[in-house]
């Protein structure tokens, strides 16, 4: 097991919707722990496996401070969203952007474990919130478009800019011609 590389976006991976995952086997547990790993070599809460380029439904978190508390969810769904909250987030891959997203702060979660075995689980505050983050991964969905127009429109405009500036060092270096 080791960690993984973590995609960024723009990259098409992180926008491809995934299927529901129906091999419950030794690779799907192999997946699983390069997901942990990956979590916590990053210092991240939550990883989901789109993140690092596998479409598979399968998501990780892990909100305690000392990382003793690592939770799979296989095809989650969010069966019941309660009580609603404005909540900051950032994502491992949107690396420097922290914004404001409308999420419900109470969710009722049904998932499967590596296993196979079904739960239901209810989750609140940022457990709930990063269930709902890891969810519309699964779906290729990035916080980003959950954001305010405004912002959404100065970030477009940001990236813009930092690619026209990647565009213009490629040249200089004469990797690509004008
Ligand atoms: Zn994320």
């Amino acid at each position: 097991m080791a960690p993984l590389t973590i995609l960024a976006h723009p990259d098409t991976r992180l926008r491809t919707p995934c299927a529901p995952l129906t091999a419950f086997d030794a690779d799907l547990a192999r997946l699983v722990a390069d997901l942990l790993d990956t979590l916590k070599a990053a210092g991240g809460i939550g990883l989901s496996a789109p993140q690092v380029g596998d479409l598979r439904r399968v998501s990780v978190m892990d909100l305690a401070g000392d990382r003793t508390a690592p939770e799979v969810f296989v095809n989650p769904e969010i069966v019941a969203r309660r009580r609603w909250g404005i909540v900051e987030e950032s994502c491992l891959s949107v690396p420097g952007v922290v914004g404001n997203v409308l999420r419900a702060t109470r969710v009722l979660v049904r998932a499967a474990d590596p296993a196979g075995e079904p739960f239901e689980r209810e989750l609140e505050d940022m457990h709930a919130v990063c269930l709902q983050h890891e969810v519309d991964h699964l779906n290729g969905k990035l916080f980003i478009e959950r954001l305010s127009p405004i912002r959404r429109l100065r970030l477009r405009l940001e990236d813009a800019r930092a690619r026209r500036r990647a565009a213009a060092a490629e040249r200089q270096a004469g990797r690509r011609p004008a």
